[in-house]
């Protein structure tokens, strides 16, 4: 066969066999998945009716955040708990365990360029990824084992020890990363943990301050603090 003729059979069969793919390809239509896109797309919805122009005219062009947070990727920990408006206001970088090491790309954006005053780790109650580092477990998915092999802890006891001991852990971490800024006073470095299960025994859903810099004396923290503070938590 002439080459140009042998060339344009190829694309003639090549052009019949994607169209007749895309005839066979079909979206999933499950119930489950209609309902899930039924929710997501009311609660847009009913988002966009709550929210106006001027909400979003506030950070249309630009984010003014003052404060760096990193928290667990736990379903249950959310912003609600201490900050009910965080658009524009908080810089939020979420992994399993509330590490630095694991996402320090997104913490330097939130620090070094956005640079807000305040860098904050919280750790919460019940903490899976504090658990299997604790127990030494590992779930035999190399990137997740990677990620939990970062933790460090101390032989803590319990494990709220070991919650508490990695969100100190991780201060340490910031404070040496960015020692000429708190240094310098541009940032403060916070720790704390999130309990939602009264584990620490401060009450259902309660924010507690652990570490300010990396001092986690907690007799220091309370008379700092709590005169000042008046719904403060601290140990
Ligand atoms: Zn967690």
């Amino acid at each position: 066969m002439h080459s140009l003729l042998k060339i344009k059979v190829i694309a003639v069969i090549l052009l019949l066999s994607a169209t007749c793919n895309a005839s066979q390809i079909k979206l999933p239509t499950d119930k489950k998945l209609i309902s899930f896109l039924n929710e997501l797309f009311d609660n847009n919805a009913e988002f966009t009716k709550t929210h106006d122009t001027k909400f979003f005219d506030k950070f249309r062009n630009s984010q003014a955040p003052h404060l760096t947070i990193i928290k667990c990727s736990d379903s249950r920990v959310n912003l609600d708990a201490f900050d009910s408006t965080p658009d524009s206001d908080v810089f939020s970088i979420r992994n399993i365990g509330n590490q630095i090491v694991t996402t320090e790309g997104s913490v330097d954006y939130g620090v070094r360029v956005l640079k807000t005053p305040y860098l904050m780790v919280v750790g919460h109650s019940g903490c899976g990824a504090i658990e299997a580092a604790h127990k030494g477990v590992k779930t035999k998915i190399a990137d997740i084992d990677r990620e939990l092999s970062t933790i460090k802890l101390n032989n803590d006891k319990t494990l709220n020890d070991a919650i508490l001991t990695n969100v100190h852990t991780q201060i340490d971490v910031a404070k040496k990363r960015y020692k000429s800024l708190v240094d310098s006073g541009k940032l403060t470095i916070i720790g704390a943990i999130y309990d939602f299960n009264n584990n620490f025994g401060l009450g259902d859903g309660k924010v507690i301050l652990v570490n300010v810099n990396g001092i986690k004396d907690r007799e220091l923290i309370r008379q700092t603090y709590s005169a000042k503070v008046k719904t403060l938590q601290a140990m």
